[in-house]
């Protein structure tokens, strides 16, 4: 899902972007959890996690938390089973609920995930309401933030490079790039947060056909605006087609979870 608009305060500065890079020599490849791709990943940990703390707050402060326990009873069960048979339990996870219509969720750095109201006119089951919460539990266990901020400091990093010799040129380029946490997910990232979400679901023991159920439902509900991270995510029939592909393996996972009710 998306990133809040309000993580545009998070810009790192040109300090912290040169520590990036000369990071570049000494950081190791990294694996993501589920599909073990390799990820370059440049920001330290501690300091992803601390921005995604800040910006979770400032979010907090600025929108309406919801206490509803019809929304806020669902997120807070799911989100403690996901979290639990994650990669990563002993982050400082925190699921909140947001009054918000917009069908969508969000996760940060550190373990901070956010679900608006609005979603739940879309992930009509607890199953599926897992579906979506698996998915932000994906990205933030994979890193995904930290892995897009690395990248974009090391297009600054070339721009910078470039200014040396066309100060006009790099001067474009920086107006024209925007810094990781504020951009969107990349696609391939979407589709390892389906991967892994798909997965620990079915750990959890929620079942996993109800993530193309979901799919299905957004793509019933798509209207004349669609909801804003489908503009950006994969369209609705590829990711169903993607999760048909690994729902055999996320069948046997779900047939072998101790936590499966029913
Ligand atoms: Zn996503």
């Amino acid at each position: 899902m998306s990133v809040h608009p309000m993580l545009s305060s998070f810009v790192p500065s040109r300090r912290l972007t040169a520590a990036l890079v000369l990071c570049c020599t000494v950081a190791a490849c990294t694996n993501a959890p589920v599909t073990g791709r390799q990820q370059l990943i440049l920001l330290p940990e501690s300091q992803a996690q601390q921005m995604g703390v800040e910006a979770y707050q400032q979010i907090k402060s600025e929108k309406g938390v919801s206490n509803d326990p019809r929304y806020t009873g669902p997120v807070q069960e799911i989100g403690r089973r996901v979290a639990a048979v994650s990669d990563q339990p002993g982050l400082a996870w925190e699921f909140t609920v947001f009054e918000d219509e917009e069908p969508n969720a969000f996760a940060l750095p550190g373990g901070k995930v956010g679900v608006n109201t609005g979603l739940f006119k879309v992930a009509k089951t607890k199953d599926q309401l897992a579906a979506v919460m698996a998915h932000e539990v994906g990205h933030a266990i994979a890193r995904h933030s930290a892995e897009r901020v690395s990248r974009q400091a090391l297009v600054q990093a070339g721009q910078q490079a470039i200014g040396a010799q066309y100060p006009g040129m790099a001067q474009v380029l920086a107006q024209a790039s925007t810094l990781g946490l504020v951009l969107p997910f990349t696609r391939s990232q979407e589709s390892e947060a389906d991967h892994i979400g798909l997965m620990l679901m079915a750990r959890a023991g929620y079942d996993p056909r109800a993530a193309v159920d979901l799919w299905r439902n957004f793509e019933a509900a798509g209207g004349s605006r669609p909801p804003e991270f489908m503009s950006t995510h994969p369209a609705p029939g590829s990711r169903i087609d993607n999760l048909n592909a690994i729902m055999p393996q996320a069948l046997e996972e779900y047939q072998r979870s101790p936590y499966r009710q029913g």
